[in-house]
């Protein structure tokens, strides 16, 4: 851990409390945000695909072009902590949602293990079962639903 985070940061702190530093170590790289998503206004529900942004390195799970990124997707959205609260499809291992929830971090969290494999380890990282949207024609979407969650 860099001496810019605070000792156990995510425990002492909420996250509007956070630096900017300690926001990004709070991702723990899962991918799971940066899956495709269909809402159906009718139903209210949110549909999740195993479809990766196109930006998302399906192997690393890391956005391809992080910095840049709002100018090849315009609508990737930088996560706040109203944004966090507000996105219940946000996955329940999150490491956003679990401190807004008040819940402690897995002992996988790269802050805890200090090892960034260890979220594909446990399964909890979309590694081995997401495909980019480039490799997916878009009439073919819905039949890459893997959830479907109330809004
Ligand atoms: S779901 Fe949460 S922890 Fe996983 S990549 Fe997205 S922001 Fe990071
Ligand atoms: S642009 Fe990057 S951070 Fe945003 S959804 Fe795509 S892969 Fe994820």
């Amino acid at each position: 851990m860099t001496s810019a985070l605070r000792e156990r940061f995510w425990e002492r702190y909420t996250l509007e409390e956070l630096t900017s530093a300690e926001w990004e170590a709070l991702c723990d790289g899962c991918g799971q945000c940066c899956l495709l998503k269909l809402h159906d206004e009718e139903t209210q529900e949110l549909a999740v695909l195993n479809v990766a942004c196109r930006l998302l390195d399906t192997h690393t799970c890391q956005c391809s072009d992080y910095e840049n990124r709002f100018a090849y997707v315009p609508d990737c959205t930088q996560l706040t902590p109203a944004l966090v609260r507000e996105f219940t499809w946000l996955p329940a291992t999150c490491g956003y949602r679990r401190v807004a929830e008040g819940r402690k971090l897995a002992g996988w969290h790269p802050l805890l293990s200090n090892d960034a494999e260890c979220v594909h380890r446990k399964g909890v990282s979309v590694r081995g079962y997401a495909v980019s949207q480039d490799d997916v024609p878009e009439q073919q979407l819905e039949s890459h639903i893997i959830a479907v969650l109330p809004m």
